[in-house]
């Protein structure tokens, strides 16, 4: 007999219990689930804290690796280093890509005030659900899948967890598209939409603008007609951009802050101005640019300065978004759920890998509520079959 002919069909490589028993398989697990959130929330990670980050980093390729992952970091100077989990599978092909972010909002110490805990059916506390929760599913569903198909996984999996996703993901930026490109489909593990749990399949792109105008400062009693005031030329193009709101194309334009000025008697010389914009298409992205590039000033004796730019792209639900949609819906519904879609306003990392045009389904992570906030909070009864539908995508897509 050839080795060939020795070799175990396909069908019975694979030893994936069916779906039901693959939901009680997490069911029956819900306690380490918890446990593992309450341990990365334990782990404070703020943004602009690089050894706190690092700390959560380096649990973390621990844990991956105790599960047979290949952890590397990215070297990051003023973040904390990004983490990459590299594991191999049965079958060759392309990985599928688990994405997300170590670092929340919120300082050190705020555990004092907002402890972990666990309260009316629901985990509570700082990223519990903003996206340390995310973080345990895939934990937890690469366990299950190396248990279920014999100590490896059933394709090749990358991970990537970033440390600057709250602030832009300017330093990740890069990575997150290179390991993208080489995936099959990315995986986001933010938190879903809403307490029924929508997963995201559109998000908007998100730019970030700073309008200055510099006029001409002078004194308000003895050289008003000298001056040139930056305020009012600020305020009335405040007011025209404002006119670029289309909520109809999913146009928004907010005017954050606004500054300027030094005191009363005195004609402002300078005034600034932060502006948000969030667009749902990609062409309106560069509309917007080309026309807030594009203002002149009202009053001829002052100048204006615009700075910024769309950082990230939007995500449409393009027909791969929505092929991609399509298969963890099903798999929902084998779970004996209706899983809805939505689109949101606020961007994610998933924006880039869709960008790409890389099938991406974003707010695969945990239901609840309160990101950023006081009150922020996940259903523990979603749990479990949140991490099987995970599972069962690593495996499907
Ligand atoms: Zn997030």
């Amino acid at each position: 007999m050839t080795a060939k002919t020795v070799k175990k069909p396909p069908a019975q490589a694979s030893a994936s219990p069916d779906i039901r028993s693959c939901l009680r398989y997490f069911e029956e697990r819900q306690d380490q689930i918890i446990e593992t959130t309450r341990q990365l929330v334990e782990v404070e990670s703020p943004t602009d804290s690089k050894p706190a980050v690092d700390r959560l980093g380096s649990l973390l390729a621990g844990r991956f690796e105790k599960l047979e992952g290949h952890a590397k970091f990215h070297r990051t100077q003023n973040f904390g280093d990004h983490l990459q989990v590299d594991f191999t599978g049965k079958s060759a092909g392309k990985p599928v890509m688990l994405l997300g972010h170590l670092d929340t909002v919120y300082p050190v110490g705020t555990l004092a005030t907002m402890p972990f805990h666990r309260a009316d059916g629901r985990l509570w506390g700082p990223g519990s659900f903003d996206m340390k929760s995310g973080i345990a599913f895939m934990l937890h569903a690469i366990e299950a899948l190396r248990v279920w198909h014999g100590d490896q996984l059933p394709r090749p999996v990358t991970i990537l967890l970033v440390s600057d996703e709250e602030v832009g993901s300017d330093t990740s930026r890069h990575i997150t598209e290179n390991l993208a490109r080489k995936a099959a489909a990315v995986l986001v593990l933010e938190p879903a939409f809403g307490l029924k749990g929508a997963v995201k399949t559109a998000r908007k792109g998100v730019g970030e603008y700073n309008l200055k105008v510099i006029g001409k400062a002078a004194h308000s009693g003895l050289d008003f007609e000298k001056g040139a005031s930056a305020i009012i030329e600020l305020s009335r193009q405040v007011i025209e951009i404002s006119k670029l709101v289309d909520l109809k194309r999913g146009i928004t334009l907010n005017v954050g802050t606004i500054q300027g000025g030094t005191r009363s008697n005195v004609i402002p010389g300078e005034a600034s101005a932060l502006l948000d914009v969030r667009v749902a298409h990609m062409k309106d992205a560069a509309a917007i640019d080309r026309k807030l590039r594009s203002r002149r000033p009202f009053n001829g004796k002052c100048k204006l300065e615009i700075t910024g730019g769309v950082n990230r792209p939007p995500m449409e639900r393009t027909v791969a978004v929505a092929a991609l949609y399509k298969k963890a819906s099903d798999i929902a519904k084998q779970l004996g759920w209706k899983m809805e879609e939505a689109a949101v306003g606020g961007g994610s990392d998933g924006n880039f890998t869709a960008g790409l045009g890389i099938p991406t389904l974003d707010g695969l992570g945990g239901v609840g509520e309160g990101a950023h906030a006081p009150n922020e909070s996940v259903l523990i009864s979603e749990m479990p079959r949140r991490t099987a539908l995970l599972a069962r995508l690593i495996e499907s897509v």
